[in-house]
C-alpha cells in the first residue's frame, strides 16, 4: 500500500467537478485517507511548488494555485503514486490520453485540473505539508 497527495486545482473546483474527479480515484481502486478544501496563500503555493522556483512559469503557476480554493487529498492504494499519475494524464491536457482526468476536465497546461505527487519520496513530503498525522485515516 502506498499513499500519495492529490490536489484538485482551482479550475476544476470552479467548474464544480470535485465529485466527478473523486469518482475516478474511487472507481480505480484508490481510497481517500484524508481530504480538505483550502484556500492556499501565496507563500503556501510558493513553498509547495518550490521545486519549480527557477522555471519561467513559476509565477504564473503560483498565481493560478491561489486563484481559488483547492481540494487536497491523501489517496491510498496499491501503487498509489503511479496509479494517480496514470489517472491524471499528461501535464499538458492536449497530450493527455483519452479518458484521463486532464483530457476530460482540463483546458490548458496552466489550468490542468489536478496535481499528483511524482514519487513516493515527494508524496511523503507533500502529505506532511498539508496534513497532521491525526487527519489521515
Ligand atoms: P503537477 O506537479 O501539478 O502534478 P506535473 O507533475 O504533471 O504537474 P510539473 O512538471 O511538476 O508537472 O509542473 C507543475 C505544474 O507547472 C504543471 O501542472 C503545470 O501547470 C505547470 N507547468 C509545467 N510545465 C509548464 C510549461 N512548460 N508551461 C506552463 N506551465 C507549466
Ligand atoms: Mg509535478
Amino acid at each position: 500500500m502506498e499513499k500519495t497527495l492529490s490536489i484538485i486545482k482551482p479550475d476544476a473546483v470552479k467548474k464544480n467537478v470535485i465529485g466527478k474527479i473523486i469518482d475516478r480515484f474511487e472507481s480505480n481502486g484508490l481510497r481517500i485517507a484524508a481530504m480538505k478544501k483550502v484556500q492556499l496563500s501565496q507563500s503556501d503555493a510558493q513553498e509547495f511548488y518550490a521545486i519549480h522556483k527557477s522555471r519561467p512559469f513559476f509565477n504564473d503557476l503560483v498565481t493560478f494555485m491561489v486563484s481559488g480554493p483547492v481540494v487536497v487529498m491523501v489517496l491510498e492504494g496499491l501503487n498509489a503514486v503511479a496509479k494517480n499519475r496514470e489517472l491524471m494524464g499528461a501535464t499538458n491536457p492536449k497530450e493527455a490520453a483519452a479518458g484521463t482526468i486532464r483530457a476530460d476536465f482540463a483546458e490548458s497546461i496552466d489550468a490542468n485540473a489536478v496535481h499528483g505527487s511524482d514519487s513516493l519520496e515527494n508524496a511523503e513530503k507533500e502529505i506532511k505539508f498539508f496534513f497532521a498525522e491525526r487527519e489521515i485515516c
